[in-house]
C-alpha cells in the first residue's frame, strides 16, 4: 500500500523516492519469517502507458554478513563502553573514598568538641566542621570532573529520512529464527520526515528495540510489531516500537535505563541505557509506555529537519 503511494505520487508530482533509487525492506515467506530484500522499481514508457516494474532481491546471505559486522561493532562498542565503565568507576571509587572518609573523620571530631562546653573547643569543633563542608566540596568537583572527561565523541551528522532508517534497521534487526512469525507493520509518516543524525547510532537505537521486542514475544503466540513514525504536536519527529508482549513489570520499568539492569540470562542491561544516551544528546529524548498491543512500548524523539545543533555524545 505505502509503495502505491509512492507510485502515485511520482505520478502526480514527478518527485522520486523509489523509483531508480531502491531500498532495503522486510519481506515475509509463507511461513511466517521475514526477510530482508532489497526492492528497485523500474519505469519504462510503452507509446501512451507508462510500467512499473518492482524486482525484489532476496538479501538474506548479505545481510547476514552485515549482521555480523554490526554485531561486532556493537560488541566493540560494548566492549570499549564496559572498558570504560569500568576505568571510570575505579577511578570515581579512588577519587571520592578519600575527601568522603577524610570529611567523616572531620564530622566525628567536630562531634566531640562540640558536645564540650569549653568555648574554644566549639571553635575548634565550627573548623573542623568547615573543613569537612570542604572535602565536601572536592568531591563535587571530581564528579563534575569525570562528567567532563566521559563527553567526547563527536557524532557523524547527516540529514537522513527517518522511515529509510526504520525500514533498514528492523530489516537488519529481524533477521534469523527469533523472528520467525512476527508481523510487523509499518505506520510510517506520509510526510517523510527528515533529521540530521547519525545514521548508524540511530539505527542501533532501533534495532535494539527490536531486538529487545523480539525477545519478549519468544514465548508469545499474538507476535505484533508495529514500527511508527509521525511528526508529534511540538513539531518533533517521534519513533514508536510497539510489541504484542508481556510488557515490562512495575518493578523492572523504574531501573530500564540502568546500566547493568537486566532479565536476561545473557543480557548485558546496557542497551536501553546505551539508548537513551544516544537519542539524549541528537537532543531527543527515549521513554517506556504500556503499548496499546499488550505489551511495551518504547519512543523516542528526534530534532525535525536540518536545524539540529548537536551536543557532543557522551561516553557512558
Ligand atoms: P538487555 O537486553 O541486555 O537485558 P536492555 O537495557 O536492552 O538490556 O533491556 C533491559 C531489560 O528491559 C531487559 O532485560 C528486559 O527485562 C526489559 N525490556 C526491554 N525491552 C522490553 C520489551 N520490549 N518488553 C519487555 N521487557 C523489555
Amino acid at each position: 500500500e505505502q509503495h502505491d503511494g509512492c507510485l502515485e505520487r511520482y505520478l502526480r508530482t514527478g518527485e522520486k523516492h523509489i523509483i531508480g533509487i531502491g531500498r532495503v525492506v522486510t519481506g515475509q515467506k509463507k511461513d511466517g519469517s521475514t526477510f530482508p530484500v532489497e526492492l528497485a522499481i523500474g519505469e519504462a514508457r510503452i507509446g501512451e502507458h507508462r510500467l512499473f516494474a518492482g524486482f525484489i532481491r532476496d538479501l538474506t546471505e548479505r545481510q547476514q554478513i552485515e549482521q555480523r559486522v554490526h554485531e561486532l561493532q556493537e560488541e566493540l562498542v560494548h566492549a570499549s563502553r564496559l572498558a570504560s565503565l569500568g576505568e571510570i568507576t575505579s577511578m570515581v571509587a579512588h577519587e571520592v573514598n578519600q575527601p568522603l572518609s577524610a570529611s567523616g573523620t572531620y564530622l566525628e571530631v567536630a562531634r566531640e568538641l562540640l558536645a564540650s562546653e569549653r568555648e574554644d573547643s566549639r571553635s575548634g569543633g565550627l573548623k573542623a566542621i568547615e573543613q569537612a563542608a570542604a572535602q565536601i566540596r572536592r568531591v563535587g568537583d571530581t564528579v563534575r570532573r569525570i562528567r567532563e572527561f566521559a563527553r567526547k565523541k563527536t557524532p557523524d551528522l547527516a540529514l537522513e529520512d527517518v522511515n529509510r532508517i526504520i525500514e533498514e534497521a528492523n530489516a537488519i534487526a529481524s533477521v534469523g529464527s527469533k523472528a520467525k512469525h512476527i508481523r510487523t507493520i509499518f505506520d510510517l509518516s506520509p510526510s517523510r520526515p527528515q533529521t540530521k543524525v547519525d545514521r548508524i547510532q540511530i539505527q542501533q537505537v532501533i534495532m535494539n528495540l527490536v531486538r529487545n521486542a523480539i525477545d519478549a514475544m519468544t514465548d508469545y503466540d499474538k507476535r505484533e510489531l508495529v514500527l511508527q513514525s509521525r511528526v508529534n504536536e511540538a513539531g518533533l519527529i517521534e519513533i514508536s516500537v510497539l510489541d504484542s508482549g508481556p510488557g515490562v513489570a512495575e518493578a523492572v520499568a523504574k531501573r530500564l535505563f540502568t546500566p547493568f539492569m537486566t532479565t536476561k540470562r545473557d543480557g548485558t542491561g546496557l542497551g536501553l541505557a546505551i539508548c537513551r544516551t544516544i537519542v539524549e544528546a541528537h537532543g531527543g529524548r527515549l521513554w517506556y509506555e504500556k503499548s496499546p498491543l499488550g505489551g511495551a512500548a518504547f519512543k523516542f524523539t528526534l530534532p525535525a529537519g536540518p536545524g539540529n545543533d548537536m551536543k557532543p555524545h557522551a561516553n557512558v
